[in-house]
């Protein structure tokens, strides 16, 4: 399996509790390689855009609002079958159903507020790395 790419971001409830540190080193365990990060807040329309997604779904709104209530951490990730190997790392969307050891059982507050994204296809990772990196900001 050849080496993949994909984008992580820290959500505002994990950056909020001080714990960027804690979540990149169960990715770095995992062997992932953030080999590019950076803090930023995202504006109601950039967060709008990158959730364009989800909004026929009842919660967009909500999950805009929460994703614009902090900084967040935007990260390219790499490694063997990263889009997947991250999911895997990150658990399940709802916390109360991730399994143990996964980052959203061990710090996720609740279905909208579970600390972690991570993109869920090598196609969607391409263009989500895109949306908030230039190539000269990654060093493989
Ligand atoms: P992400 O896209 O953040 O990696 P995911 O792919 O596991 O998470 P999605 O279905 O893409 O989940 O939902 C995107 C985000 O929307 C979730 O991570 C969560 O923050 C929020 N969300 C999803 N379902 C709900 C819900 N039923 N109620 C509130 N918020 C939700
Ligand atoms: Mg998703």
């Amino acid at each position: 399996m050849a080496s993949e790419r994909t984008l992580s971001i820290i959500k505002p409830d994990a950056t909020r509790r001080n714990l960027t540190g804690a979540v990149n080193a169960l990715l770095e365990d995992a062997g992932l390689r953030i080999i590019a990060q950076k803090r930023i807040r995202l504006s109601r329309e950039r967060a709008e855009d990158f959730y364009q997604v989800h909004k026929e779904r009842p919660f967009y709104n909500d999950l805009v609002t929460f994703m614009t209530s902090g900084p967040v951490v935007v990260q390219v990730l790499e490694g063997e079958d990263a889009v997947l190997l991250n999911r895997k790392v990150m658990g399940a969307t709802d916390p109360a159903l991730a399994n143990a050891g996964t980052i959203r059982k061990i710090f996720g507050e609740s279905i909208e507020a579970n600390s972690v994204h991570g993109s869920d296809s090598p196609d969607n990772a391409k263009t989500e790395i895109a949306f908030f990196f230039s190539e000269g900001e990654i060093t493989g």
